[in-house]
């Protein structure tokens, strides 16, 4: 049976034992959310985060839990893709606190979004209306019940509601991480792996050899540096950069939209946030953060400004601030560098690697991981407490650090 052991009068030079059922590297959405429901199954699980809890993709991304749409638009819709369906329903059912893991301390901050064109790109996509994905989920929102930007008399395009939650990230990670956090240790680095024993560098100085059933690597770009120090070359991974633009100051209110352009990609995705001061924010993405990666800030601010000019003039332009953030989704790798369809994971030699490629996604890829474990009967030994160590705190979201602001 497996145990957890510490010597509390040692030295801090001295490594101390640990005994668990499962160790999960990376404490972004993947982890934390395998971490609940690992826990909840009966398996003692240890997480382990170098950096602090979300500083990854998850405290960059949007928040918006897809079910789906997009793949309909861009007509990439497969028997794999499908699992996305479901998901905005399970998330709700976890905001309400009725579902598989307790988000109900989590911040929903618009149960839908809403998505904007011009009346000719409307008539190309009478399929996409018509298709199943969309039917229901997805209704036309009239003048008087839309938001504020698009009451403008200079306004002509169409505006529909879709079925869609957008999310806190900030709140989402801590209301995952706080009722597990006595299973989130904080360290610098991994110094040895073998097997399944792996010596780590705790963030208080302290060296702990962990002994584990099963390692699940969940640390988004981190994934292939680990896998690389185990001495791995699959499964592979890709990256897809982005140059996300934000913008605050001047804006009316906050908007949770996307517009469609020429193409039917969206042109752009705006959610929304707060700065610390409690200024609102509008984050934007979509084509134009997958198009900017090669352009220096100062190109990509101006590129951000023109569209948002074009599509919205009646803003107040001049009170404006802006900034530009760099990220990598971190996914497996595909053939052409293509997007995956849904989330992934892969075991070899008791190593499971895991990439959840959108934070919507996170239940489905607990589930797969939580089938494997249960058919290969890993212990299940939840009946220890951990012992002492240092916990990892969450991340800030990027518009709340100031010196993102600055160019
Ligand atoms: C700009 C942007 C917007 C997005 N918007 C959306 C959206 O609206 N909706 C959606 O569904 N998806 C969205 N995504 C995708 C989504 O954010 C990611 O798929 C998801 O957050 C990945 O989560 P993760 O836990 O796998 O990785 P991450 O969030 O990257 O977390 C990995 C964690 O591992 C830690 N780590 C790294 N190396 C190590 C190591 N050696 N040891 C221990 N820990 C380590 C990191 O510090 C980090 O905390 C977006 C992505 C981006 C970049």
């Amino acid at each position: 049976m497996s145990t957890a052991t510490s010597d509390k009068s040692s030295s801090s030079n001295k490594a101390k034992d640990l005994i668990v059922d499962v160790v999960i590297f990376g404490g972004g959405i993947a982890g934390l959310w395998m971490l609940a429901r690992l826990r909840q199954a009966g398996y003692q699980t240890l997480l382990l985060e170098t950096e602090s809890l979300g500083a990854g993709q998850t405290r960059y991304s949007q928040g918006i839990i897809h079910g789906g749409t997009k793949y309909a638009l861009t007509g990439k819709l497969t028997a794999s893709s499908e699992s996305i369906f479901a998901m905005p329903q399970i998330w709700r059912d976890c905001l309400q606190g009725k579902g598989e893991v307790d988000l109900s301390t989590a911040t929903v901050l618009s149960e839908h979004q809403y998505m904007w064109s011009t009346p000719s790109l409307m008539s190309r996509l009478s399929g996409f209306f018509a298709s199943r994905v969309v039917r229901g989920r997805m209704v036309a929102v009239n003048k008087i019940d839309r938001p504020a930007v698009f009451q403008n008399e200079k306004f002509k395009g169409k505006v529909y509601q879709l079925d869609e939650p957008v999310l806190d990230a900030g709140s989402l990670i801590k209301a995952l991480a706080t009722p597990n956090i006595k299973n989130i240790m904080h360290i610098k680095a991994v110094t040895e792996f073998s097997k399944n024993k792996l010596t780590v560098e705790a963030a208080d100085g302290e060296i702990w050899n962990i002994k584990a059933e099963k390692i699940i690597l969940s640390a988004g770009k981190g994934n292939a540096g680990l896998l690389k120090k185990m001495g791995r070359s699959n499964p592979e991974m890709q990256l897809r950069p982005l140059q996300m633009v934000m913008v605050r100051s001047g804006l009316p209110e906050k908007l949770y939209a996307h517009c469609l352009g020429a193409s039917i990609n969206p042109r752009i995705t705006i959610t929304s946030g707060e700065d610390k001061q409690g200024n609102i924010v509008w984050y934007l993405g979509g084509q134009l953060a997958e198009e900017g990666i090669h352009r220096t800030a100062e190109v990509q601010i101006n590129k951000a400004k023109k569209e948002l000019q074009s599509l919205m003039p009646w803003l107040n332009f001049p009170a404006m601030q802006w900034a530009t953030l760099n990220i990598d989704r971190a996914e497996p790798k595909q053939k052409e560098g293509q997007r995956p369809a849904t989330s992934f994971c892969f075991e070899e030699n008791n190593i499971i690697t895991t990439w959840p490629t959108k934070l919507a996604l996170a239940p489905n890829l607990a589930n797969d991981v939580l089938e494997q474990l249960e058919k290969q009967n890993v212990t299940k030994s939840n009946v220890m407490e951990m012992p002492e160590f240092s916990h990892a705190s969450v991340a800030d979201l990027p518009w709340q650090e100031e010196d993102k602001w600055q160019h």
